[in-house]
């Protein structure tokens, strides 16, 4: 058992604006996140660390993406935004 069977997951996407690093233009991304939802039922067969592991779950979004391509030059770069995880 790990952390993922707490959730359920449900590809996202968020549009954010970001400059190119090559270029300098600027224009908004669909960027792909994962939201994962806790599942409603504990699963079974978890020990007592895992069940308190669940208790404590909380839902969440992970982001998929990490590099971007850019709408004019089309040269790839890294999303600047260091925050890959984000609690809901
Ligand atoms: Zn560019």
């Amino acid at each position: 058992m790990n952390e993922r069977d707490f959730f359920d997951e449900r590809p996202e996407t968020k549009r954010a604006n970001y400059s190119c690093p090559h270029c300098r233009e600027r224009a908004d991304y669909e960027v792909r996140w994962l939201r994962r939802t806790k599942k409603s039922q504990m699963p079974r067969g978890m020990n007592e660390q895992q069940k308190a592991q669940f208790s404590k779950a909380r839902d969440y979004m992970v982001r998929v993406d990490d590099m971007i391509t850019c709408a004019r030059c089309r040269r790839r770069f890294d999303i600047p935004n260091f925050q890959t995880v984000v609690f809901i």
